[in-house]
Formats: C-alpha cells, sequence, structure tokens
C-alpha cells in the first residue's frame, strides 16, 4: 500500500551537546537530515568541526579526571534511572525520528530500533547498583612476607563510541549506557546519515536527568571521518565501534599509535543452516527473511546465506521465494509495513553492482533483483534471493548490506557446517532441524558469537553480543558489555597480625 508520507521534523531541531551544552557547531555550519524513504530533506544537524571534537575530548577528559563521576555508583544508578524515565516519556519523538532518518518501519521501532533498547537502562542501572566492584583474593605469600591481595574493577575512562546509521539507538545505547554505569566518561559520534537520534539522546540528558557537564558529549557532522580524530588522540582510553569490517580494521590500526583500547562489533555474512529432515523449509527460513526485511538486510548479524540441503534443494528455493515476495516495501510510518528503504542511494548502488556480480558469475535471480515500481522515490530495493550460489561468489563471501539472501546447496551436515565457516566472518548463525540435539550439535560447530537453535531468539539487552574472526573484538551487551569498560587492578598489603 502506498500511503501518504508526512513524517517531517521541521520542528525537531536537535543540537550537539558538548560539556553539558546544548549548541550549535562552532562555526555555526548544518548539514542536511534526508529521509531514505521518500529522497526529501527533513531538517538539518549541526556539522561539528574538529573545534567541537576537540572541546568534547576536553570536557569528556575533565569529567572522568576532576568530578567523582567514575567513583560515585550510587549518582550514576540514579541519573541512568533519569534517563530511562526521559526516554519512556519521549518515546513516540524517538519513533519518529527513527523512521524519519532511518527509514525503519514502525514495527521494528517497536522492537529492535528503539523499545528493545530502552532495557538497557534498567539493566544496567541494576547492574553498576549490584556490582562487586572488589573481591578478596585472600592471603599468600609469594616472595617474602605474607600478603593480602584483592581486585577492583573501575571504569576504563574516556570511551569514543563511533556507531553506524542502521540500528542507530540500539547501537548507542549498548554503548553509552554500560559505559556510563561503569563511570566512563562517553563522546558518542553517530553516523554522518543518522544524527538526530544520537542528537536526542544529548537534548534528554541535558534537560531531564542529573549527568554532570561533559560525562557525555554526543557530536555529529558530515565529515564521515572526523571520528578518525578521536581514535588517534592519545587523551581517549577506549574506542568501542560498530561498522564495517573495513573501517573496524582502520580503527585498530589508527588506535595502535597510542595503544588504545578497541572493542569492535563489524561485519558478517552468517548462515542459516536447514537441515534436511525439517518438514516445512519456509518455516525454517522464516526468521532469516523476516530478520532481513525489518532492516532492508542492513543488519550485521542477519543470515543471509541460507544453506538447504541439495535434495531439497529446489523445494526450499521455491519456498523461500514464496515468502520473500509476499513483503512489500512500502512506507515506514504506515502500520503494516516490514519493509523500508535502503539507507542512501549510495547503498542502494552498492546492492545493485552485488546483484550484477551474481549474474555475472553465474548465480540466478529468483525473485526480487529491483527497483519496486511503486516506490519510486525513496532508495527501496525488492527482497531478493539468488540461487545457483556457491560459498565462492562474491555474494556469497561479502556482506551486501541490503535485502538479498543467497541460497546454497549442501550435502551432508559435515559440508554444511564447512561452507558456514567458510568465511571471514563469525559474527551469527542459525540451525533448523527436526532434532533439537541434532540442529544444537551443528550449531556448536559454527563458530560465531551468536546462534539460534530451532528459531530461538538470542536478542536481549542481558545477551552478550560480538563475533570471531573479522567480525570482531569483544561483547556488546550483557555482563560482558559491561565489562568491556572495566579495568581490574591488583593490590596486596602485608597481612596484619591477627589477636
Ligand atoms: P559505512 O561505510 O556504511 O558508513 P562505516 O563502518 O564506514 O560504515 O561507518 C561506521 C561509523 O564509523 C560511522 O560513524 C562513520 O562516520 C565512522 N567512520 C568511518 N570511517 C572512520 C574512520 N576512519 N575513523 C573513525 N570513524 C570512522
Amino acid at each position: 500500500m502506498n500511503t501518504p508520507m508526512n513524517h517531517t521534523h521541521q520542528a525537531v531541531q536537535e543540537l550537539l551537546l558538548i560539556n553539558g551544552e546544548l549548541r550549535g557547531a562552532s562555526n555555526g555550519a548544518f548539514y542536511d537530515n534526508v529521509n531514505p524513504a521518500t529522497g526529501q530533506v527533513i531538517g538539518v544537524s549541526p556539522d561539528a568541526t574538529t573545534d567541537d571534537i576537540e572541546a568534547a575530548i576536553v570536557a569528556a577528559r575533565t569529567a572522568f579526571d576532576t568530578t567523582d563521576w567514575s567513583r560515585n555508583v550510587e549518582f550514576r544508578v540514579h541519573c541512568i534511572r533519569q534517563l530511562q524515565q526521559a526516554l519512556a516519556d519521549h518515546l513516540p519523538q524517538l519513533i519518529d525520528i527513527t523512521m524519519a532518518e532511518v527509514g525503519a518501519p514502525r514495527m521494528a521501532c517497536d522492537t529492535i530500533q528503539v523499545v528493545e533498547p530502552l532495557k538497557f537502562l534498567p539493566y544496567y542501572a541494576d547492574i553498576a547498583a549490584n556490582f562487586q566492584w572488589s573481591s578478596s583474593l585472600g592471603e599468600a605469600n609469594t616472595m617474602g612476607g605474607p600478603a593480602e591481595r584483592w581486585t577492583e574493577q573501575e571504569a576504563v575512562g574516556v570511551v569514543a563510541a563511533i556507531t553506524p546509521w542502521n540500528v542507530p539507538t540500539q547501537i548507542n545505547l549498548a554503548k553509552i549506557v554500560p559505559a556510563l554505569a561503569a563511570g566512563c566518561t562517553v563522546i558518542l559520534k553517530p553516523a554522518v546519515e543518522t544524527p538526530w537520534g544520537a542528537l536526542a539522546l544529548g537534548r534528554l540528558i541535558a534537560n531531564h536527568t542529573d549527568i554532570p557537564a561533559g560525562v557525555i558529549n554526543i557530536v555529529a557532522s558530515s565529515d564521515k571521518l572526523i571520528g578518525r580524530q578521536l581514535v588517534i588522540d592519545p587523551r581517549i582510553d577506549m574506542i568501542s565501534f560498530t561498522g564495517s569490517t573495513d573501517t573496524g580494521r582502520r580503527i585498530m590500526a589508527d588506535a595502535s599509535v597510542n595503544l588504545t583500547k578497541v572493542f569492535l562489533e563489524l561485519g558478517g555474512k552468517s548462515a542459516c543452516i536447514v537441515l534436511d529432515d525439517v518438514d516445512d523449509i519456509a518455516g525454517a527460513s522464516f526468521g532469516a527473511v523476516f530478520g532481513l526485511a525489518m532492516v532492508c538486510g542492513q543488519g550485521c548479524a542477519l543470515t543471509t546465506r541460507v544453506l538447504l540441503p541439495r535434495s531439497r534443494y529446489d523445494e526450499g528455493v521455491a519456498a523461500i521465494a514464496a515468502l520473500m515476495t509476499g513483503i512489500v516495501p512500502g512506507d515506514p510510518t504506515a502500520a503494516g509495513t516490514v519493509m523500508g528503504p535502503l539507507i542512501s542511494a549510495a547503498q542502494r548502488d552498492r546492492v545493485e553492482g552485488y546483484v550484477a556480480s551474481a549474474i555475472e558469475q553465474g548465480a540466478r535471480i529468483v525473485c526480487g533483483g529491483k527497483r519496486p515500481e511503486h516506490m519510486p522515490d525513496g532508495f527501496f530495493y525488492e527482497p531478493t534471493l539468488i540461487a545457483d550460489v556457491t560459498n565462492d561468489m562474491r555474494v556469497a563471501q561479502e556482506e551486501i548490506f541490503g535485502p538479498v539472501l543467497v541460497a546454497i546447496a549442501y550435502d551432508d551436515d559435515d559440508h554444511a557446517v564447512a561452507i558456514a565457516n567458510d568465511s571471514e566472518f563469525g559474527l551469527s548463525g542459525a540451525v533448523v532441524s527436526a532434532d533439537e540435539g541434532r540442529a544444537l550439535s551443528v550449531a556448536r560447530r559454527v563458530r560465531t558469537g551468536t546462534m539460534s537453535v530451532n528459531g530461538g531468539v538470542w536478542y536481549g539487552c542481558d545477551v552478550p553480543f560480538g563475533g570471531y574472526k573479522h567480525s570482531g573484538i569483544g561483547r556488546e551487551m550483557g555482563m560482558a558489555g559491561f565489562s568491556e569498560y572495566l579495568e581490574t587492578r591488583a593490590f596486596a598489603k602485608p597481612v596484619t597480625s591477627k589477636s
């Protein structure tokens, strides 16, 4: 259905948050924010300068070094709960922004894009409140006198959080909430394409919480590379990055100059393995197709390679194609829309390039493979299934970041595992079987950070998420995602004589 799109946001005038002040860029510059569903400019964002980045670094460093933020857990918990309330009170506005600048369907905003991520706030407030910051290692007599030893955990320091445009609020919150709970101070630099979601957090922080000046700074810029200034600055203690593997590699290389700690959540090319005993291949592939649609294929953990038993390949391809042709891309604000647009014309060009490469390499487009005629204005692309794909083709090895599934045939379980693991990535995956034990044993052999067994949904604020191999370093969310923002120190003192 083609409903009119009237979600312009002239009323939303977001600002940078630097040292507790909501303000424009130092040179007064702005840049356009484009709605990918319409191609129209919906408003502007301040365009931060290198001076603004410098001011944010100074503010975050000063707040960490000269206030008791990192030591006052009770106050931090109070502030996080205030932010939780502010986000809950402004939920419809956050959803409007996400539909408008991400092109995310309302259905995705009600779940993964906005509503689910708000759970990070109570979750990490509780973790900080109950965390055992110090633990005893008892006494030992290693070299000389007996010593009493213990560890203390404390905030890493100043964190630079650099985030992408695909699920911005989820990723922004997955970084800043545990970092703040741990006692870090933060500079958040969102993607060029999605400034408002991040800046709206800054507005709510400034207007509705007691978070002190400098503890969190939020800077948006039209310069994609401005974050490099954060990465190479010796006053930054940690870089928490989510984005492409190529950029992650560059960030790690740049961070090596100061040996700055990095957390990296990068690309994926995950496999959904449909074992040969399943009754219903459509049911077994539903998660892969629905997940793909909800973010228009722009998600690192999507299972974009569907591995089908060779004996049932044609049946499987037909079943998946039937599911995919039922998904009609449309206006993100319409209640029934499951799939919105790609983020930009450049992203659509990239997807089209991959589809062309598949045809060139001998694969077959089963459905999609083109722009939908009924949505001529935005950056839409039809859900696309490519068959007769072998795992060495570019569309099987490289992350497309568009609504494209590739179907690959395998001979037996060992072959399926080998194909799943024949990837530079190791982020996620799924196995579906009529026999749960068999599914689980196949799932355990796939080297990735998360796995779905028989449709189980692993996503949640308490579930650690991250990748093996080129999919990243470290874990976000869950307890592990809190520990990323902590340093561990060890202490010892002489054993005092007991009376
Ligand atoms: P995309 O190519 O889709 O924009 P990226 O992984 O390049 O994805 O971008 C993710 C985030 O990293 C964005 O906020 C982007 O501006 C930022 N970024 C890109 N290149 C660099 C870099 N060399 N140093 C620091 N940040 C970067």
